[in-house]
């Protein structure tokens, strides 16, 4: 790290100490240092900035951008662009692995500038806690020291699932984080899974070309959005030759680590690839923390069970982002974070500062990428009655596509979920060209409140497909 951390404390008593430079530790902790708090921040990592800098949103969202240039230059020829390349894209993984690695370790640099610059204190070791005002750090050499502090906030995130001894041979699997070590891409690749990770990493491998099986236990991907997104990018993850064993379990893989690998499942499907990847969901960090021995309460799945104001049950031991286990994304865990030093630190302007956890918009970067926000049509139905219900939906495709093989034109479905008689928005679900980037300014109409009307009022911006949103019929 570019600011070396400290070998001892600086402090005799710090106001708080955050455990996990991750998106919340780092955000919450820049908060409060900000306010002239003494704050110090540990990390166990000598890479700051945690899951989304190193191994999730950004080396991620990169990937798709490379996805989505193979696309383009498949497109080309549609739009008459001629020449060697052209329709076939020749894409270099380790080539682009190893200059997507120096982005990542320039951005853990600016990571480390900015803590240094607002005046947080950087303890790089595992932190554990001793009492809810003591935290042990351990560095990688050793030697354990102290720090005194007010109060702690634990935002150690979390880490992939496997499913060690309940399947034989898992281990020969990788998960999310094994994506990005990846030298070399795979030819064939089996993804376990149908959440964001899963549909997300095989549309990355499949578009750059990878032969893709994915296994599902259910018979569409991302079941937990609404019915209409599931059904159509499962659609056209299929029409772009992504092989679905839909509710299939693998029971166990054979081989050897760098080998072909053979996946069996407990349908009696036998597929042979090169890399095997659990996407399965994720685990909270909470493991060497002290927690037992303090008594913080976790819930079932070992998530730190905190109240509305990031309190955990041992008054001054604050818990946020993915290990907290609530909507497990990068700005959640900063706005919470952020809001927490605000109320702690900011003074009667934010005494009340909390993060309202409600309508958070989010987008899978699938191909075509969805964005989502509010109340899927089954959650609204549920809450509202059927009679107090309107759908509006509108299934296009994006003008971009008019010059494409028809093969090539992904579907764009656009759907709003209104409710009583003055249809006020609850749910906006888009799927298409374009929807990562359309979400957000919607996000804001519905967590404003908006109607119907509100939308039909707006003009609309043409030729886009943002536009559906506020003509539909
Ligand atoms: P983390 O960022 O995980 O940080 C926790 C930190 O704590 C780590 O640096 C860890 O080393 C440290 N730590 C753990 N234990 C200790 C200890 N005992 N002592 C000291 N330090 C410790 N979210 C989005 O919003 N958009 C996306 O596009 C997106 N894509 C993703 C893609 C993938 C593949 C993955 C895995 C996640 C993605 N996410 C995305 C989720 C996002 O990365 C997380 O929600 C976010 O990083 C959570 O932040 P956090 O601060 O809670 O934890
Ligand atoms: P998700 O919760 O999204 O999905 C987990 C998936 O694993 C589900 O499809 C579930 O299947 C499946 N599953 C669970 N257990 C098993 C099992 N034993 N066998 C087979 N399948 C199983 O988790 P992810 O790991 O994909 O991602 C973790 C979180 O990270 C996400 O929830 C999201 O909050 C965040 N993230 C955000 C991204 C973004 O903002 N774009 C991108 C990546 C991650 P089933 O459908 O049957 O329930």
């Amino acid at each position: 790290m570019p600011n070396i951390p400290v070998e001892k404390p600086g402090q005799e008593k710090y106001d708080i100490v955050f455990i996990g430079g991750g998106s919340g530790g780092v955000a919450g902790s820049r908060r409060a240092a900000s306010y002239g708090a003494k704050v110090a921040l540990i990390e166990i990592s000598e890479k700051l900035g945690g899951t989304c800098v190193n191994v999730g949103c950004v080396p991620k969202k990169i990937m798709w951008h490379a996805a989505d240039i193979a696309d383009k230059i498949r497109h080309a020829e549609g739009y008459q662009f001629k020449g060697p390349g052209i329709g076939q894209p020749q894409f270099d993984w380790s080539a682009f692995k190893a200059q997507r690695d120096a982005y990542i370790t320039r951005l853990n640099g600016i990571y480390g500038v900015n803590v240094a610059k607002e005046g947080v204190e950087l303890h790089h070791g595992a932190a554990r806690l001793l009492s809810p005002n003591e935290v042990q750090v351990t560095r990688l050499d050793g030697s354990k020291y102290t720090l005194k502090t007010d109060r702690v906030c634990i935002a150690t995130g979390g880490r992939p699932t496997i499913p060690g001894d309940k399947v034989p041979g898992a281990d020969l699997g990788i998960t999310s984080d094994g994506f990005f070590e990846l030298r070399e891409q795979p030819k064939r690749v089996a993804v376990v899974g149908a959440g964001y990770i899963a549909v997300e990493l095989a549309g990355v491998f499949n578009t750059l070309g990878s032969e893709v099986h994915m296994f599902t236990r259910g018979d569409t991907v991302l079941r937990t959005f609404d019915p209409t997104l599931q059904e159509t990018l499962t659609g056209w993850m299929t029409h772009t030759g992504i092989n679905f064993h839909h509710g299939s379990h693998v029971v166990r893989v054979e081989g050897k680590p760098g080998q072909t690998l053979t996946v069996h499942s407990d349908k009696g499907e036998v597929v042979e690839v090169d890399t095997l990847l659990w996407a399965i969901g994720r685990h909270a960090n909470t493991e060497g923390l002290g927690l037992e021995e303090l008594g913080v309460q976790l819930d079932k799945k070992g998530n730190i069970i905190v109240d509305e104001w990031q309190q955990s049950n041992v008054p001054g031991v604050f818990s946020l982002g993915d290990v907290s286990g609530k909507a497990l994304l990068t700005p959640v865990a900063i706005a919470a974070a952020r809001r927490l030093a605000n109320r702690l630190f900011g003074g009667e302007k934010y005494k009340n500062d909390k993060l309202d956890y409600t309508s958070i918009a989010t987008v899978v970067f699938s191909h075509p990428p969805i964005g989502t926000v509010g109340l899927t049509e089954p959650e609204a139905r549920k809450k509202f009655g059927d009679e107090n219900i309107k759908i509006y939906k509108s299934s296009f495709r994006a003008l971009y596509f008019s010059m494409v093989p028809e093969e090539h034109k992904e579907p764009s479905v656009h759907k709003i979920i209104c409710a009583g008689p003055e249809e006020r928005v609850v749910g906006i679900h888009i799927i298409g060209l374009g929807s990562d980037e359309i979400t957000q300014g919607f996000a804001v109409a519905l967590k404003m409140g908006a109607t119907k009307d509100d939308l039909d009022n707006t003009v609309a911006i043409h030729p886009t497909s943002g536009e559906e949103l506020v003509t539909l019929r």
